[in-house]
C-alpha cells in the first residue's frame, strides 16, 4: 500500500468532487462562527462536530495558565477557562501524523468597509468572502474533505494514526498549540493546512508583540500649556520605532514592524494623560527572543533620553503577546518531498516555496520536539483584511493533494 492505485486514484477525486459542497458547508458554517480571541467556544464545536462525522474520536485539551511559563510561550491573552483546544484522533499503526489549524481569527477590521458581514459568509465568483475563510478556515475544509474522501474511497489509505489538533491563539501566542503538544498530542510529522496558495510554507521569521504606555499630565483643553499631551508624546516614540525596523531590516527587507493598535486620551477637551501603542515586530531567526526583547527596550530608551519629558517620566515597555523565535525546515525533509510529490501528482509541476515572512505554529514542532512540520493550504487575498477571502477550487484541489499525501505518509509505503 501506500501508493494507491489509478482507478482507487480515480475514486478518491470522484469523492472530493462529490462532497465538496458538504466541506463548503461546514466551511461557511465555521466563518459564521466568529472566533475572534475569546470567543472560539462555538467554532470549536463545530468543528468537533465535523470531526466525530468523520470517525474521529474527539477529546478537549485546557491550556493551563502555566503553560505561560513555557520556553517560546506567548504572553497569555486572557484566562484560559471555558477555552479548550479540541483533539481528533483517529487510530491506527505504522508512520503517524497529525493535522494542525487553528480556529481563532483577527478581528475584522473596520466593518463598514466590507463589501458584506465578515460573519455572513458570502461566495462571490468561486472565492468566500468572510473573517477567517482564509486564515485558516479554508483549511480545515481542505483538510476534512481529504480524509473524508479517503474514508469513502480507500480507507486502507489511512492505515497510520491520523489526529488533528485544532487550537486557540495562533494569531497572538501560540499557546494553543503548545499546549496541545504538552499534552502529548505529537506525531511523526505535522502538516499546517494554513493558506499557502498551494505552495510550500517551511520557515518562519521571529515575531515579538509589546505594547509601549507613555504618560503626560492631563489637564483641560483650555490651559493645555500647562499639561503634557500623551498623543504628541507618541510621536517621537512611533518615529523611534520606524528607525529600529530600519535597523533589523538592514541586508534583509523581511522583518516589517507593524504598529497595529494607537489608544490615547478618552475627551476632546481634555489633554490625554496617557497613550498606548501595540506593536508586532519581525527579527531574524539567528535572534533569540531576548535579543529581539533587549533591541526593542534599548530603542525605547534611546528615544526617551533625548526627549525632556519622556527621560523623565520613560515610557512602559511591555511584551504582551508572541515571544515566538524562528524556524525553518529543510526543502529535502521527507515529510517536504511527500508533500512536493503529491502536489506533482495532481499539478504535475514542483510546488512552489513561500517565503516565511511571518509565523505559524509549526516553529514549536520543529524547533521545540523536533518534528517536522510544513504549512500546505489554499489561495487566499486579503488575509487580515477586508473582504478576506479563499478560492474554493484550490480548496478541492488542495484536498486532492492531500489525500494523496495522507494515502503516502499513512499508507505503510516507507
Ligand atoms: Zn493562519
Amino acid at each position: 500500500m501506500g501508493q494507491l492505485m489509478a482507478q482507487t486514484l480515480d475514486a478518491v477525486d470522484a469523492a472530493i468532487a462529490r462532497e465538496s459542497g458538504r466541506a463548503f458547508a461546514f466551511l461557511r458554517r465555521l466563518v459564521a462562527a466568529e472566533s475572534v480571541v475569546g470567543k472560539e467556544a462555538q467554532a470549536q464545536s463545530v468543528v468537533a462536530e465535523e470531526l466525530a462525522r468523520l470517525g474521529f474520536d474527539v477529546t478537549h485539551v485546557s491550556v493551563p495558565d502555566s503553560i505561560a511559563n513555557e520556553p517560546g510561550a506567548g504572553v497569555p491573552q486572557q484566562s484560559y477557562a471555558e477555552r479548550p483546544v479540541v483533539v481528533g484522533r483517529r487510530p491506527g499503526t505504522g508512520r503517524s501524523l497529525l493535522l494542525n489549524g487553528h480556529v481563532d481569527t483577527v478581528p475584522p477590521g473596520p466593518v463598514e468597509q466590507w463589501s458584506s458581514d465578515p460573519f455572513e459568509p458570502v461566495e462571490r465568483d468561486g472565492w468566500l468572502v468572510g473573517r477567517g475563510a482564509g486564515d485558516m478556515k479554508g483549511g480545515f475544509a481542505m483538510a476534512t474533505l481529504a480524509i473524508g474522501a479517503l474514508l469513502d474511497a480507500a480507507p486502507e489509505a489511512l492505515a497510520g494514526p491520523l489526529a488533528f489538533v485544532s487550537v486557540i491563539e495562533e494569531e497572538c501566542t501560540g499557546n494553543g498549540a503548545l499546549a496541545a503538544a504538552e499534552a502529548g498530542v505529537l506525531a511523526d510529522a505535522v502538516l499546517l493546512p494554513e493558506p499557502t496558495g498551494l505552495e510550500l510554507l517551511l520557515a518562519g521569521i521571529g515575531i515579538l508583540w509589546f505594547q509601549l504606555a507613555v504618560d503626560g499630565a492631563a489637564v483641560h483643553a483650555h490651559q493645555a500649556g500647562s499639561g503634557v499631551n500623551a498623543v504628541e508624546l507618541a510621536l517621537p516614540l512611533l518615529s523611534s520605532l520606524r528607525t529600529l525596523e530600519a535597523e533589523v531590516n538592514s541586508g534583509d527587507g523581511r522583518y516589517a514592524l507593524n504598529i497595529g493598535t494607537f489608544h490615547g486620551g478618552d475627551w476632546q477637551s481634555s489633554v490625554p494623560g496617557s497613550a498606548t501603542i501595540g506593536v508586532r515586530m519581525g527579527f531574524p531567526a539567528d535572534w533569540t527572543v531576548e535579543q529581539a526583547e533587549a533591541r526593542v527596550t534599548a530603542a525605547v530608551e534611546q528615544a526617551a533620553a533625548s526627549h525632556a519629558w519622556l527621560a523623565e517620566h520613560p515610557p512602559r515597555v511591555a511584551f504582551n503577546g508572541f515571544r515566538a523565535e524562528g524556524y525553518s525546515i529543510a526543502h529535502d525533509a521527507p515529510l517536504v518531498q511527500a508533500v512536493a510529490e503529491a502536489h506533482r501528482d495532481v499539478l504535475g509541476v514542483d510546488p512552489g516555496v513561500m517565503p516565511g515572512t511571518a509565523t505559524t505554529d509549526a516553529r514549536y514542532y520543529v524547533n521545540r520536539y523536533r518534528t517536522p512540520a510544513v504549512c500546505y493550504g489554499p489561495r487566499v487575498r486579503n488575509m487580515h483584511g477586508v473582504d478576506e477571502a479563499v478560492e474554493l477550487g484550490s480548496i478541492v484541489t488542495g484536498a486532492r493533494v492531500l489525500a494523496r499525501f495522507l494515502a503516502r505518509w499513512l499508507g505503510g509505503d516507507r
